[in-house]
């Protein structure tokens, strides 16, 4: 196990324990790195920064074991992936500078069900990274040879080559943060912007559950707040930072079954919207996820002016 410390304080952090660990080594399988399945409160030691109010998972398994299982977990949310896609791109045409024109790169992209959306609508720039060998076999084959296997790193890519670069989910699921923020950041065009999307630490599932959020989750490393997201932003260089809160849309149905309320209670409640059909209408809800749009600092050659000074 390897110990994490604060992305925002290093040295300086000071942590107390939120909750204590609730896994055993059984539960470090792919099954428990398959993004959607039952809740079921399957997380690290959970670990506050009191100084920044930073959430993190500590200590963790090495991130060679978490490739790993992400390579060998399955994309198991394809029934879901259309509702994504639609918030996702809500958020897009009203966030952010995107036009059909921008070369694009969406990072976990899963069976690229976004980029796809992104393509059938005219836009041939598109491009992902995904860790998971199940989800790129389950790409449609017009967009497949877009997504390379691989987590994000250098070189993979020219610098300074993309307009927009998208990440949903999976910032909460990276061990090094800074060091793939930094990879996001030169991989942008100057004035580049990132939309990104990350569930909430203050957000309405954990003043309901508490410790029985599914954000307290064996995947999940770091967790953030609007603030805490922000500081990283700007520590890494980003400028005209905004975080707002994103509004999901499911069924009835499918927010009684991913919530971690108990079996005797979402038998019942679950035969009642069966029969009444209230189950199949949508539901939209701020349940606590963070959006966070950001551009690359435009960084204007000075040295001539610095020249001229002297
Ligand atoms: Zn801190």
């Amino acid at each position: 196990m390897i110990e994490i410390k604060c992305i925002l304080c290093g040295d300086k952090q000071r942590t107390s324990i939120l909750f204590k660990k609730s896994f055993s080594r059984r539960d470090i399988n792919k099954t428990v790195f398959s993004a959607r399945r039952n809740p079921d409160s399957v997380h690290y030691q959970i670990n506050k920064c009191e100084r920044c109010g930073m959430v993190f998972s500590s200590p963790v398994i090495s991130s060679g074991n978490i490739l790993k299982l992400y390579k060998n977990s399955k994309f198991n949310y394809q029934d879901k992936a259309h509702l994504l896609s639609k918030t996702y791109l809500t958020y897009l045409r009203k966030k952010t500078k995107y036009s059909q024109k921008s070369r694009i790169l969406d990072i976990g992209c899963g069976n690229g069900f976004f980029l796809k959306e992104i393509f059938a609508k005219g836009n041939k720039n598109i491009y992902g990274v995904e860790l998971s060998k199940d989800a790129v076999s389950k790409a449609s084959k017009n967009i497949k040879d877009r997504i390379k296997l691989t987590p994000l790193k250098k070189n993979i890519y020219r610098n300074d080559s993309f307009d927009l670069i998208t990440c949903f989910h999976t910032l909460d699921h990276v061990i090094d943060p800074n060091n793939f923020m930094k990879t996001v950041f030169n991989y942008l065009k100057p004035k580049g912007q990132v939309f990104f999307i990350v569930h909430d630490v203050k957000g309405l599932s954990v003043k309901v559950f508490g410790e029985k959020s599914p954000i307290f989750d064996i995947e999940h490393i770091f967790l953030f707040n609007e603030n805490t997201l922000k500081k990283l932003f700007l520590k890494n260089e980003f400028r005209n930072i905004k975080t707002f809160k994103i509004r999901n849309s499911y069924s009835f149905y499918d927010w009684l079954i991913s919530s971690p309320f108990p079996l005797k209670i979402k038998k019942p409640i679950s035969a009642f919207l069966k029969t009444t059909g209230i189950g199949k209408m949508m539901l939209h809800l701020k349940a606590g996820n963070i959006g966070i749009i950001a551009s690359k600092r435009y960084q204007p050659k000075r040295l001539g002016k610095k020249v001229a000074k002297r």
